[in-house]
């Protein structure tokens, strides 16, 4: 063998013998307990945080025959060890997938703690929205911390972030084969935020739905168009799934998904009727959620309240469907 050959030998060595034990030290600085883990079905797992502290968000992980498909990356990158070192607990293969449900930091942020060789996927939404310095990433972050924006681009936030970008961007509905577990990924129409993306595993009836579902009854609507989530909550319906994990909370069934589409439907027809009775745009908020009833569909004691913004953006969306109509 020639020198050069005994040298290139050599760097390999020590590659394989140092890139494992790298990747094993970043694991471990992980803290695996911050999860607990559900298995949904033999193969998908939902890594839920133990406690809802607001660092960590959910990830569910599917077990595939070319790896693992991971949809959601944790808010941080510390967060998405901890998420890391608790998949470790479940499965030894390598992370082959890591899908962002929508453009928002709970979501996407901790995309960094994933090796770099992870397919990241998501919509073409997602990419344009993380590409706008004006798009408020962390805006949802905020809210739910009552952190106001700040001025500009200069966010802040659970860390100086950059924006994750996607390494492939989908443009359309997209089966991923597999003969454990095929995975089909759904981008929908501007709904939570404008690039929403479904993760549906058809043989076990799982989707996975980011924030178009939410369990505290108190949805953020920042980037919100809410006439077109009504929609894409009832074409979830139509998948008919067993179970549905969102970003935030335990798995839910379509019940919750009805739930929340008969409360946006019902607020918006609030607004309709009030712009009807030509209320004021500014006094709509307040007179709709003093009212009793809003109770039924709205957790209106959450702290902070997302509903004003909420009402706000039908406000917006309704008034531009009465010039349509040559109402307004
Ligand atoms: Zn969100």
């Amino acid at each position: 063998m020639s020198l050069r050959g005994r040298t290139a030998g050599f760097i390999l060595v020590v590659l394989a013998a140092v890139v494992p034990a790298a990747a094993q030290e970043q694991i471990a600085t992980g803290d695996a307990t911050v999860f607990q883990v559900q298995t949904i079905s033999r193969g998908i797992h939902l890594f839920r945080p133990d406690r809802a502290t607001g660092r960590h968000t959910n990830s569910l992980v599917i077990e595939r025959r070319d790896g693992l498909l991971v949809v959601d990356a944790q808010p941080t990158k510390e967060a998405a060890l901890d998420l890391l070192a608790a998949i470790r607990g479940v499965s030894a293969a390598p992370v082959r997938y890591l899908v962002f449900s929508h453009p928002h930091v709970e979501a996407s942020g901790g995309s960094d703690a994933f090796p770099p060789e992870v397919l990241r996927i998501a919509s073409r939404g997602y990419r344009d929205a993380v590409a706008d310095p004006a798009f408020g990433y962390q805006s949802e972050w905020r809210a739910y911390r009552g952190i106001p924006e700040p001025p500009g681009s200069q966010e802040g936030g659970p860390e100086p972030q950059r924006r994750p970008v996607a390494t492939l961007t989908l443009m359309g509905r997209t089966r991923l084969e597999d003969p454990l577990h095929p995975v089909v990924l759904l981008p929908i129409p501007h709904t939570h935020s404008p690039g929403d993306l479904l993760v549906y595993e058809p043989r076990a009836e799982v989707v996975a739905v980011g924030d178009l579902v939410i369990n505290d009854r108190n949805p953020y609507a920042g980037h919100a168009r809410v006439g077109s989530w009504i929609s894409q909550l009832n074409q979830l319906l139509t998948l008919n799934p067993k179970t549905i994990v969102p970003l935030r909370g335990g798995a839910v069934d379509t019940t919750r998904v009805r739930n929340q589409r008969d409360a946006l439907r019902w607020l918006k027809k609030q607004v309709e009727e009030s712009l009807g009775e030509q209320v004021p745009a500014e006094k709509i908020p307040a007179a709709i959620l003093g009212r009793a009833e809003t109770d039924r569909y709205f957790n209106t004691a959450a702290a902070p309240s997302n509903l004003p913004l909420l009402v706000q953006q039908l406000v917006i969306e309704v008034r531009k469907e009465r010039r349509e109509q040559g109402l307004e």
